[in-house]
């Protein structure tokens, strides 16, 4: 029931829930959706919205951030406490820390109104594309204790699960693959957002973010490492992160 595991690209298998109050907004951006080939449920509050993401089990989300009763970042927060459903945030122009906030929440990707809904439904076509596992998934990597499997897009840390949202995963992902490289935040929104241009305080949140789940100690971080002025850098003390061979069994890499 909880499973989200719709092997297809094709749009007409994938749901979307769509969290807007404002009704001329919600009507053009489902027509938009629709027209695409998605499948649309929509929610006008956010009770409703978590009531909806629980039974209908979206492949997506997306959230308005002011809501009636329960805003859009506080939705997201819960949300997040059960599912790890990609969620655009809508934001007001100009809100600055609203959508820092919604990132900090975890929201994977947002748009500032006035949006164009055309903007939005590539917006959405590329998060699902980074979210689904249609493609020839890359080996597995390890390093540190951390061990990132792609084809279930799963990590863990010393064998204990984490949760990690889509682009957490692909920025961990794209940095566990070139370790002891640098790269800048225009990098890094292009190789693991695929955007040509953007907020660069959404690579920063990210940063934070995957921080808090993966260092011992999150304020000194000893493998996502900051390289002032420049950008960020995956350092693996222990040994280098090196592509696990499905038939080894001891799976022992390098020493210390
Ligand atoms: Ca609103």
């Amino acid at each position: 029931m909880t499973t989200n595991t719709a092997s297809s690209a094709e749009p007409g298998n994938r749901r979307i829930l769509l969290v807007e109050d404002e009704q001329t907004i919600a009507d053009v951006v489902r027509d938009y959706l629709l027209k695409a080939g998605f499948q649309v449920d929509m929610a006008g509050d956010g009770f409703t919205a978590l009531k909806l993401a629980a039974s209908r089990q979206p492949d997506l989300v997306i959230l308005d951030r002011m809501l009636p009763g329960l805003d859009g970042v506080e939705v997201c927060r819960r949300l997040r406490q059960s599912m790890s459903v990609p969620v655009i945030m809508v934001t007001a122009l100009g809100t600055e820390d609203d959508r820092i906030l919604g990132l900090e929440m975890g929201a994977d990707d947002y748009v500032t109104k006035p949006f164009s809904p055309r903007e939005l439904v590539l917006r959405v076509k590329s998060l699902l594309r980074r979210s689904i596992k249609d493609f020839a998934p890359e080996p597995p990597v390890e390093a540190a204790g951390l061990e990132l499997d792609p084809a279930s897009r799963t990590v863990t840390h010393d064998g204990v699960p984490l949760a990690l949202t889509v682009r957490e995963f692909d920025l961990l992902a794209f940095l566990m693959r070139r370790p002891h490289q640098v790269f800048s935040r225009e990098e890094l929104i292009k190789a693991v957002w695929g955007w040509d241009f953007g907020d660069l305080s959404t690579v920063t949140v990210h940063v934070r973010r995957l921080r808090e789940k993966i260092e011992t100690n999150p304020t000194k971080p000893e493998l996502l490492k900051t390289v002032w002025g420049v950008g960020y850098r995956f350092d693996n003390k222990r040994y280098d992160a090196v592509p696990v061979s499905p038939d080894d069994e001891e799976g022992e890499h390098g020493g210390q």
